[in-house]
């Protein structure tokens, strides 16, 4: 399956987002503009003025919502869930080169970085849904772990998230419960 660039780093920013809230423990990472700033640079966005408490509060609403159209099996539901958001926020795609390049922009000109974020997120999203099929929205599979991926490998047979080294995790507890049951 193949995702470009752009839409893929939109992607992993709404991946990242959901996980820097883990359902498991509680623990919460995005608990200052400094921690929404970092986590944004990592998935290359150019931050042109300093993040908002606004901005930190709507992404962190943005969250739960994002998370629900992981595994979920019901396709037409996620569609109509993320097109909402489109809606709600009065998305205004637009092409634009300002750095140089053809791509696109969602948020309304001028919108508060958080949206520009929710936006572009929500695309990249219903993209992959488009090109790929819901079912490439996934929750990891290591039980321990509540963590979302988007599944970009060719087959879609991707069952654990990276963030955690779950697929190692899994296959070094499994080589070791087979040990065991050789040693009896
Ligand atoms: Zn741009
Ligand atoms: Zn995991």
């Amino acid at each position: 399956m193949a995702i470009s660039d752009y839409s893929s780093r939109a992607a992993l920013t709404a991946v990242d987002l959901v996980n820097s809230y883990d359902v498991m423990t509680g623990g919460d990472e995005l608990t200052s503009e400094a921690a929404a700033a970092a986590l944004l640079g990592k998935r290359g966005w150019v931050l042109d003025r300093p993040l908002s408490g606004s901005d930190l509060d709507r992404l962190r609403a943005l969250r739960p919502r994002l998370r629900f159209v992981f595994g979920n099996s019901v396709v037409r539901k996620s569609v109509e869930d993320l097109n909402g958001i489109l809606r709600e926020l009065g998305a205004q795609p637009q092409l634009s080169d300002h750095d140089g390049s053809w791509h696109w922009h969602y948020a309304r000109p001028r919108a508060p970085l958080a949206e520009r974020v929710a936006t572009t997120c929500v695309v990249a999203l219903l993209t992959v849904i488009a090109d790929g099929g819901e079912s490439r929205l996934r929750i990891c599979e290591r039980v321990e772990c509540g963590n979302v991926f988007v599944d970009a490998s060719r087959p879609g047979s991707r069952r654990f998230c990276d963030a955690k080294g779950c697929g190692n995790r899994v296959h070094a507890s499994a080589y070791r419960e087979r040990k065991r049951q050789q040693a009896n």
